[in-house]
């Protein structure tokens, strides 16, 4: 994932990388994703330009992890889609404030300031490995769910109540259903 500089044009012109086995296990561990937990290559595709000193691009980035369930802990596909907006000025003779972002700078010849969107770029390349981690870890879902309306584990049982049913709730005196059940009681 790098970009030549002296290829940019003011016109905006279509990039395409993909993250690569090495990245994930290089940068993927850091995240929490094994390579192993990917399903479908991901994909950074986005449109490049200049806008005089300045760097614009304009893309997202698409692929489909396998992740478990944080209800049923059943493992799930995930898809991932993330657009993105990124504007970088010269660094110039500045550097970053936070010895991470500084060191950042220097080997990949581009950081991020605190927002996802600005940053700066020094040097003649560009690499998008760790700009292509952040924007990972913003769309990884905080709460993986396999669906939405997923039911979860009883927390009494332990079966899955997707696919099974049981007699916990019933025999629990405090559900809403029991005291429904008694006040009809009452009333007959
Ligand atoms: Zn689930
Ligand atoms: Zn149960």
């Amino acid at each position: 994932m790098k970009i030549f500089l002296d290829r940019l044009k003011a016109t905006p012109e279509p990039y395409t990388f993909e993250a690569e086995l090495t990245w994930w296990q290089e940068t993927g561990a850091t995240l929490g994703i094994g390579d192993q937990a990917v399903l479908d290559a991901f994909q950074l595709e986005m449109q490049a330009y200049t806008l005089g000193e300045d760097l614009f691009f304009d893309g997202e980035i698409r692929g489909a992890l396998e992740l478990e369930c944080s209800r049923c802990l059943v493992e799930y596909r995930e898809e991932i889609r993330e657009p993105f907006r990124l504007l970088l000025e010269p660094a110039g003779d500045r550097l970053p404030a936070e010895p991470e972002a500084a060191a950042v700078l220097a080997t990949e010849g581009m950081c991020l300031s605190d927002e996802l969107g600005t940053g700066w770029y020094k040097g003649a390349e560009i690499k998008l490995n760790d700009f292509f981690r952040e924007l990972l870890a913003l769309a990884l879902p905080a709460t993986p769910l396999c669906r939405e309306e997923c039911l979860g584990l009883c927390p009494q049982c332990g079966v899955d109540r997707n696919s099974e049913s049981c007699t916990c709730t019933k025999a629990n005196p405090l559900s809403p259903f029991a005291v429904l059940e008694s006040l009809r009681k009452e009333q007959n």
